[in-house]
């Protein structure tokens, strides 16, 4: 399908409309990281540092043992981890041994593992002391055979108040004892004993798959995005072009985004690796600890989510803090209100700019630019390599400037498809096209807008939670006969999550009971904020709930509250 580029008229001579993307292995960044800023601080937590050598080194130790353990090309190792040295460490261990990462949100709870673990057939999982109860229950229910524990002592005595979700509020001893023998490991034994010296795997970036990114997608239950090594370079690349002006070896970047989301992976986990940059990372958003912390280390760069933004401009004491360092944030994972953008640039004097991607394309497509032309409300242009378009309703071709679509995208961010999910990656890549499942137009500029979302998933404070997944467990309650999952709008969060139940004949039910009852098998960021009893739920006349409906009645008694 040919279609027209106005945005790049708007592009600066700076950035390149094509830029070269290296057929290498992510690994090898941190190689170069390592050669040209051998002592350049690569990690900062709490405190504590690591510099490029250590990390580098380390690594390596992680990937040697992997492999003595009979890691093999391409097995599946999960990392189960908050923000810490020991997920970095993990991370390029597993790729310099030849596995592939599989991203795993340490907020899971027993139902949701399993799951992730079963459909990657997770061989390895690397994870905290506190959370191995959970983990492993694991070994008799999938095909995980050696579990890496590290431990919040490891690497510094982690705050106790940075610790919570991660650990359940009753779980009164933060430090657990578990032996380093069997199948069960510990990180820092294994740091300690191991060379750093591995046998580097054969590879192909353009094929081989460097992790799976669990994600909805437009439907249902989490799958997993094959995102290849050359996928993550690509989108890494074209992020250090956009930003020109950022300073190799001599920037560092605020790590509050979760390095098991797909915006934290690129990044933190790659661009600043890939750039020789300090990354500063905390393992939790505390609005007081970022404020002290930007004050303390300065950082230079902040990725986030408008969620983010939100809650420091909200915290009472901001003007009291120095953010003066910060140059750089890019807004992603939801629509960034104009208002927030305005204040954020004015308590800073630095720049916070709207960008926009999905995991299926590693993720970013497209942002407005940081130096040049932007426009209120855009998600901006697309990025260099990166072709855009809209995909008329009513031709089924590529839409006219202004007309309603769904946006589609191709370039080399774009996955290899998703794993093992023959059928949905073929709904989901047409042509070299991804559909994104998100409505919107561009404007006679080239700028792109999103306005809807065909897909049913809720972004909630920047999680994504799929209705399904939290339709499926209220189901299993005893009192339920029917329920739908809806987000449903939140001042603060952007959406909520709310559940509309109908109780079987002669039940009586509380919120509150549904609540403990969800928090048992999900995630925090999952339980449902608000629940409604029904007498009925509004269907189709095939009986299928109307789901839209229900958001759209929200959304009217939003707007005249
Ligand atoms: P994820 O796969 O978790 O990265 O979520 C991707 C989805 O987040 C996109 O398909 C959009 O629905 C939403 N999203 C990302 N960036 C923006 C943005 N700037 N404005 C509105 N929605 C966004």
């Amino acid at each position: 399908m040919e279609i027209q580029k106005p945005w790049l008229r708007h592009y600066p001579k700076e950035i390149p409309h094509e830029i070269t993307i290296e057929e290498k292995p992510l690994y090898d960044y941190l190689q170069q990281a390592a050669a040209e800023f051998p002592t350049n601080t690569a990690i900062h937590f709490l405190g504590k540092t690591l510099s490029y050598t250590e990390l580098y080194d380390q690594s390596l130790k992680l990937a040697n043992y992997l492999q003595s353990l009979g890691l093999q090309k391409d097995d599946r190792v999960s990392i189960m981890l908050p923000n810490c040295p020991q997920a970095v460490i993990a991370y390029y261990g597993v790729l310099l041994a030849g596995g592939i990462v599989v991203q795993t949100n340490p907020l899971y709870m027993e139902r949701e593992l399993e799951y992730q673990l079963k459909d990657s057939q997770s061989t390895f999982i690397v994870t905290l002391d506190l959370l191995y109860p959970r983990v492993s229950k694991m070994k008799a229910l999938t095909n995980l055979k050696h579990i890496i524990i590290t431990g919040i002592k490891d690497y510094l005595p982690f705050p106790k108040n940075l610790l919570y979700p991660f650990v359940q509020k009753k779980q009164k001893k933060l430090v657990v004892k578990i032996e380093h023998q069997g199948d069960t490991h510990l990180f820092k034994k294994i740091i300690e004993l191991s060379e750093p010296i591995v046998d580097l795997p054969e590879s192909n970036p353009a094929e081989d798959i460097a992790l799976l990114q669990y994600t909805g997608g437009t439907t249902g239950f989490p799958k997993g995005a094959m995102l290849t090594h050359k996928n993550i370079i690509a989108n890494t690349k074209m992020c250090s072009s956009w930003m020109y002006k950022s300073r190799r070896g001599k920037e560092s970047m605020l790590g509050i985004v979760p390095l098991f989301h797909v915006y934290g992976m690129t990044t933190l986990l790659n661009l600043s690796v890939m750039q020789g940059y300090k990354m500063i990372l905390l393992p939790k958003f505390d609005a007081t600890e970022t404020l002290k912390t930007i004050q303390k280390l300065k950082p230079t760069l902040f990725p986030g989510a408008p969620t983010i933004y939100i809650a420091l401009l909200n915290h009472p004491d901001i003007k009291k803090y120095d953010l003066s360092s910060i140059d750089c944030c890019i807004s992603g994972s939801a629509p960034l209100p104009l208002d927030v953008q305005e204040r954020f640039e004015e308590v800073t004097g630095g720049l916070l700019i709207e960008g926009y991607g999905l995991t299926e394309a590693s993720p970013v497509t497209h942002a407005n630019f940081f130096w040049d032309k932007r426009k209120a409300g855009s998600i901006g242009v697309p990025w260099p390599n990166t072709d855009s378009a809209i995909l008329s309703y009513e031709s089924g071709g590529i839409a006219e400037v202004n007309e309603l679509g769904e946006i589609i995208v191709r370039g080399p961010q774009v996955m290899k498809g998703y794993w093992n999910k023959k059928e949905e990656t073929e709904a989901t890549l047409k042509d070299d096209w991804l559909l994104t499942g998100d409505v919107g137009y561009m404007d006679e500029e080239g700028y792109f807008y999103i306005v809807d979302r065909k897909k049913d998933v809720i972004i909630a404070g920047g999680f994504n939670v799929y209705p399904r997944e939290i339709e499926e467990v209220l189901y299993e309650h005893e009192k339920v006969q029917e329920v739908v999952v809806a987000g449903v709008p939140d001042p603060y969060r952007g959406e909520t999550v709310k559940a509309y139940i109908v109780l079987k004949n002669n039940e009586n039910a509380t919120p509150e009971e549904f609540n403990e009852y969800a928090r048992k098998h999900l995630a925090t960021y999952k339980v449902p904020h608000i629940y409604e009893f029904r007498e009925e739920l509004p269907k189709t006349a095939v009986g299928k709930i109307l789901r839209r409906v229900l958001i759209e009645e929200e959304h009217a008694k939003y707007k005249n509250a």
